[in-house]
């Protein structure tokens, strides 16, 4: 753990900025590597259909940390209006591109889209937001591979915490493709006795008392109380939720703020670490999406 800073009750705060920045200067440090010694420049290609506000925040924030980690950055907005046959076209097109070695397109897309056409033509090679049937299959087998970046930016949060995983008894609630999934992969991969928990799940506050490690992944704001976690235990909170501001005031003005799927304050009363939502997991998410195009890009290249 780094400075993480004491909450009153002594459970540490895993802050995500400090984690993220390091894997950040570590993606740019080996594409300073690349560029110097094989004349390889990394490329990352974003793909954005339609004009969903938080989507346009994330496209913007990866197209940013990817040009100042030195790599080559393509971003590509496409209305709305977009079909099918256009939008794999153009996968396609980055599929083939040799200066790109990462394609992430933005999801959700609109509803007339369908997400598992666009996977099923993606070049696993490319694949840095793990979602190919390729890149699941590898991380299902145990198999290197690239791993979704919200999990594995969970996964080096622990690890930075906790050292080895080995033998912890690991309760992850949710179990998304994009995030509930993966994450119990990476813990099994880990040697964590691992259980996944979802909606028919019973006695869940019981089951979540015998984690030592907590993963929600539920979408469900503060859902998870301080008196379902195991004194002690270490709490990864993946949840974004919008909800009003518990000031009645201004949540009357109709001001939002982001909150996760854990009773933070109440909760790090208990856990012997926690990560805070916003500030924790979320910022992991783009420094590892670099990390994995650098990855894909030295694996293309055949380079160590
Ligand atoms: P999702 O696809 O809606 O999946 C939610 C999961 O939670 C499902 O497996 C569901 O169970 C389970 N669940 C729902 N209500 C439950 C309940 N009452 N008790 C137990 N389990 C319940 O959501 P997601 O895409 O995995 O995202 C989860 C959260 O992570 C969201 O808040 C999302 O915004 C956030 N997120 C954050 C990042 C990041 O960068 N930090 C990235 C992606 C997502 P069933 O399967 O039975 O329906």
């Amino acid at each position: 753990m780094t400075d993480e800073k004491p909450a009153e009750s002594g459970a540490t705060i895993i802050d995500g900025k400090v984690y993220a920045e390091r894997v950040r200067e570590q993606v740019a440090a080996e594409v300073v590597r690349l560029k110097a010694e094989h004349g390889l420049q990394p490329g990352l290609a974003v793909v954005l259909v339609g004009d969903d506000p938080a989507s346009q925040i994330y496209v913007r924030s990866k197209g940013e940390q990817s040009l100042a980690a030195g790599m080559h950055s393509v971003t590509h907005r496409l209305p709305e209006a977009t079909s099918q046959d256009e939008l794999l076209a153009l996968v396609a097109q980055l599929n083939a591109d040799p200066a790109i070695h990462g394609i992430l397109v933005q999801l959700p897309l609109p509803k007339h889209l369908d997400a598992n056409a666009v996977l099923a033509i993606l070049d696993p090679a490319k694949d840095v937001d793990g979602l190919t049937m390729i890149s699941v299959g590898r991380l299902a087998s145990g198999l290197p591979g690239l791993y979704p970046c919200t999990p594995l930016g969970s996964l080096i949060l622990l690890r930075e915490t906790l050292g080895s995983l080995a033998g912890l008894n690991a309760v992850v609630v949710g179990r998304s493709m994009l995030v509930g999934r993966p994450i119990a992969q990476l813990l099994l991969q880990a040697d964590c006795t691992v259980t996944v928990a979802h909606s028919k799940t019973r006695d869940l506050p019981a089951l979540c008392r015998t984690a030592d490690i907590l993963v929600a992944a539920i979408g469900r704001p503060r859902m998870i109380k301080a008196d379902w976690i195991k004194p002690g235990a270490t709490v990864i909170d993946v949840g974004i939720n919008r909800v009003p501001f518990d000031d009645p005031v201004k949540a009357a003005e109709g001001r939002t703020k982001v909150v996760g799927d854990v009773d933070f304050k109440a909760a790090k009363a208990v856990a012997g670490a926690i990560t805070p939502a916003p500030g924790g997991v979320g910022l992991m998410t783009v420094a590892v999406l670099l990390a994995n195009t650098v990855q894909a890009a030295k694996a293309i290249a055949g380079v160590d």
